[in-house]
C-alpha cells in the first residue's frame, strides 16, 4: 500500500494526514513537538490560562494514522526515499510531504537571544513563568501576534509597552485609522505604544532604542514575522520558501510541501485558511485524484483583545477609491476600497458583524456607496 510520509505536524500537516488516511493510504506524521496535534490559532486563550488541553486536535491514531511526536526529522534521503530522524530512524516513503511550517524570526540584534517568542505551546508556557504582576514587559511588533501577546501579559498583570518599526499597528490588514481605532482600544486596556519605533538592543531590564531611550523590561517578546522553515529542502527549488506547482507538488515528484513552508505562484502562506486547502488539494493528488490548489479568497477575522477585526482583500491599494466611515465615540471603524466602482478591499474595525455581507461582494459593483459603506439594511432599503 502506498505510504505517505508527513513531516510536521501543524495545522497542515495534520491536516494532509487526516485527508490522506481518509482516503485510505498508510501515512506517518511525524511532528518535533511533543504531544498531539493541536489549534495554535488559539494559543491566546492558554496565555490567557486556559490549560493547554483545551487547545488538543483529535487523536491522529483514531483514523489509524502512525503519529510520531517529538520526533525531528533531520535529512531527506530523496534517493532512497526515506526520511533520517534525530533519534536514528529511517523511515521509507512512497510521497513525503513537507509541512514544516514558520519559525518565529529572531531579529539579529544584540541581546535577541534574551527575548521570548510566540509561537509553540512551549513558547506560551515560557511567557506566562516570566509574567510577574507589575512588572515592565515589552513586545517587539505590533502585529496581530505581538499585540495578541501584549494583550495576553497585560491581563496577567504586566506593564506592557509595544515597540513597532511601522507608523501603524498591523499595516498589513488594516489602514491607518483603523488601526488608530484599535490602538485606542488597546490603550484603554494600559497597553503603551513607541511607534515608530527603531530598536538597538535588547540588555538586562531595558530595551534600547536607536536614539538612546531605555524601555524597562523585565521581559521582552519578539515577535517581528516568521521566516518558512525550508531546512529538509536541499536540493529542491526554493525562493523565499518551498516551491510547488498548483498540485503543490516540488521539484521532486515524489515530494510534496503545503502550509507556510510552501510558495506557490510567489504566495507564502501566514494564515490557516490557505494552509488547510493546500492540504486538502496535495492529499487528494497523492490519492490519485490530481487536484489544483484553489488560493482562498484572503480575509482574516480576528479579534484582537476583544475588539472584532475583520479584513479583506487589498488594504488601501494604490489609486483605489476609498470609502470610509470612521465613528470614534463607538470605537467603531469601516473602510472600503473600489475600483471601476469593483469591491476590491475592506476592513471592519470594533463591529464585523457585517463581515458576511461585504465578502460577498468582492469583484462586485456597490452600486450607491453611502449606503453600502452604512450595511445591508441601508443597502436593501436603498435599493
Ligand atoms: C499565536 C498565533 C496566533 C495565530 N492566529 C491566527 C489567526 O487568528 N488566523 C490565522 O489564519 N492564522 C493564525 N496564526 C497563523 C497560523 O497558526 C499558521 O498560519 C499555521 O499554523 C500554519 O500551519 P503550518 O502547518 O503550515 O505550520 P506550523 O503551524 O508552523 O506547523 C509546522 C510544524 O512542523 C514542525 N516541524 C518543523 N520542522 C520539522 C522537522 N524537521 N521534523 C518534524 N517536525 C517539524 C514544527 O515543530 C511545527 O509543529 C497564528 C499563529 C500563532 C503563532
Amino acid at each position: 500500500m502506498t505510504h505517505v510520509l508527513v513531516i510536521g505536524a501543524g495545522p497542515a500537516g495534520t491536516r494532509c494526514a487526516e485527508a490522506c488516511a481518509e482516503q485510505g493510504l498508510r501515512v506517518t506524521l511525524v511532528g518535533a513537538e511533543p504531544g498531539l496535534p493541536y489549534d495554535r490559532v488559539a494559543l491566546g486563550k492558554v496565555l490567557g490560562g486556559a490549560e493547554p488541553s483545551v487547545l488538543a486536535m483529535p487523536d491522529p491514531a483514531r483514523l489509524g494514522i502512525h503519529h510520531l511526536p517529538a520526533t525531528r526529522v533531520t535529512r531527506l534521503d530523496r534517493l532512497a526515499r526515506r526520511a533520517m530522524t534525530a533519534d536514528g530512524q529511517a523511515i521509507a516513503y512512497d510521497h513525503a510531504v513537507l509541512a514544516t511550517g514558520s519559525d518565529a524570526w529572531r531579529l539579529p540584534l544584540p541581546g535577541a537571544e534574551h527575548a521570548l517568542m510566540y509561537r509553540t505551546l512551549e513558547d506560551v508556557a515560557a511567557m506566562r513563568a516570566a509574567a510577574i504582576p507589575g512588572e515592565p514587559a515589552v513586545v517587539i511588533g505590533g502585529g496581530l501576534l505581538g499585540l495578541e501577546a501584549a494583550a495576553g501579559l497585560a491581563d496577567l498583570g504586566c506593564d506592557v509597552t509595544v515597540l513597532h518599526a511601522m507608523p501603524w499597528l498591523m499595516e498589513r490588514q488594516l489602514d491607518a485609522p483603523a488601526a488608530a481605532t484599535l490602538r485606542r482600544h488597546l490603550e484603554a486596556r494600559r497597553l503603551r505604544f513607541v511607534m515608530p519605533a527603531a530598536t538597538a538592543a535588547i540588555e538586562p531590564g531595558a530595551v534600547v532604542l536607536k536614539d538612546g531611550t531605555r524601555i524597562p523590561a523585565r521581559l521582552t517578546v519578539l515577535a517581528v514575522g516568521v521566516r518558512p522553515n525550508i531546512a529538509l529542502a536541499e536540493g529542491l527549488v526554493t525562493k523565499r520558501a518551498i516551491v510547488v506547482d498548483d498540485h503543490l507538488r516540488t521539484s521532486d515528484t515524489h515530494v510534496f510541501a503545503i502550509g507556510e513552508c510552501a510558495e506557490h505562484r510567489g504566495q507564502v502562506c501566514g494564515l490557516v485558511a490557505p494552509a488547510l486547502a493546500m492540504a486538502e488539494a496535495a492529499a487528494a493528488t497523492i490519492a490519485g485524484r490530481p487536484t489544483r490548489y484553489q488560493v482562498p479568497t484572503l480575509s482574516a477575522t480576528l479579534k484582537i483583545a476583544g475588539l472584532p477585526v475583520w479584513s479583506l482583500g487589498e488594504i488601501a491599494p494604490e489609486g483605489a477609491e476609498p470609502i470610509s466611515i470612521d465613528d470614534a465615540a463607538f470605537g467603531e471603524y469601516r473602510g472600503f476600497w473600489l475600483r471601476e466602482g469593483r469591491l476590491v478591499g475592506a476592513v471592519l474595525c470594533g463591529d464585523a458583524a457585517d463581515s458576511g455581507f461585504y465578502q460577498g461582494f468582492l469583484g462586485a459593483e456597490v452600486g450607491d456607496r453611502a449606503a453600502f459603506a452604512l450595511g445591508p439594511a441601508f443597502f436593501k432599503a436603498a435599493a
